[in-house]
């Protein structure tokens, strides 16, 4: 922690180690899709009709800080860890922790600009805790809902 900054705000360290890990996580994505194909939760949040490489791109541009695609975000926001993103990535990348990453940048935890919250669609968290409340345990529920 750096003081002042409030709990959530990590200390130069960390926020060093977030930047090298995601931009080496970023350089490996291929932005196949996959991950993307695997995800219950694209139906939940504004990505039905999206296409499966264009999300995962975006989803790379978030973690590699480049600019980012509504796409992008929206899946960044939507991960609820269920982790089925991992078991079908083809080069074997921990995307549940790349999404992880991502989600951090977005919302500015290293310094940077927050990008745009796809919050932004007021029944975005209504979908994303119903689906959650169908995949989690009542004490998951009380910790993270
Ligand atoms: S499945 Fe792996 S390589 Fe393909 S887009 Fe997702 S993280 Fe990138």
């Amino acid at each position: 922690m750096t003081g002042g900054e409030g709990p959530l705000q990590p200390g130069l360290a960390q926020v060093q180690r977030i930047l090298s890990e995601s931009a080496r996580l970023a350089a490996l994505c291929t932005a196949c899709g996959e991950c993307v194909k695997a995800c219950p939760m694209p139906a939940f949040a504004l990505l039905p009709a999206a296409e499966p490489a264009i999300v995962a791109a975006g989803m790379r541009a978030v973690l590699s800080g480049a600019p980012a695609s509504p796409e992008g975000l929206a899946f960044v926001a939507a991960c609820t860890r269920s982790g089925q993103c991992n078991a079908a990535c083809p080069e074997r990348l921990d995307v549940a922790f790349m999404l992880r990453l991502a989600g951090m940048r977005a919302k500015g935890a290293t310094g940077e600009a927050p990008l745009v919250a796809v919050k932004s669609d007021p029944g975005w968290a209504s979908r994303v805790k119903a689906f959650a409340r169908m995949t989690m345990t009542e004490e998951e529920q009380s910790k993270w809902l």
